[in-house]
C-alpha cells in the first residue's frame, strides 16, 4: 500500500506523535498552517470518510474532542478549525482519512 499515512502508522516514516489509542493516531502536520496543526487518522486505511465503518467513526469521534482540547491547551489559541477533506475536488492530497485540527487566533488570516 503506497500510502504515506499507513507508512507513518507502520513506523516506516517518522512523525511527531501527539496521541495514540487502539484505533487512532494523531501527529503534527509536516507543513503546518499554524503552530500545533495536528492530523488525526484512523489506524486502518480508508480513503474517504464515506468508506469509514460506524465503529471506527465512533472511535475517531471519541478521540477528536480529547485531541482538540490538548491542541487548544498547547497552542493557547482562541479557537480551532477541524477539517476533513474528501477527494481531490475538496482538496484531499493524502488518500487516507484524516482530520486537520488547526489552531486559530483572532485575525490570523489563515483562512478568510
Ligand atoms: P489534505 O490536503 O490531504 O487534506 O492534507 C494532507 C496533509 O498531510 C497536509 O497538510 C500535509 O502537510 C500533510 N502531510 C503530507 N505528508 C505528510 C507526512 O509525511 N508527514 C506529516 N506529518 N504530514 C504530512
Ligand atoms: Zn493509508
Amino acid at each position: 500500500m503506497d500510502c504515506v499515512f499507513c507508512k507513518i502508522i507502520a513506523g516506516q516514516i517518522p512523525c511527531s506523535k501527539v496521541y495514540e489509542d487502539d484505533n487512532v493516531l494523531a501527529f503534527m502536520d509536516i507543513n503546518p498552517l499554524a503552530e500545533y496543526h495536528t492530523l488525526v487518522i484512523p489506524k486502518e486505511h480508508f480513503e474517504f470518510l464515506w468508506d469509514c465503518p460506524a465503529e471506527l467513526s465512533a472511535a475517531i469521534g471519541s478521540a477528536l474532542p480529547k485531541i482538540s482540547r490538548a491542541v487548544q491547551k498547547a497552542s493557547g489559541s482562541d479557537g480551532c478549525n477541524v477539517l476533513n477533506n474528501n477527494a481531490s475536488a475538496a482538496g484531499q492530497a493524502v488518500p487516507h482519512i484524516h482530520f486537520h485540527i488547526i489552531p486559530r487566533f483572532e485575525n490570523d488570516g489563515v483562512f478568510t
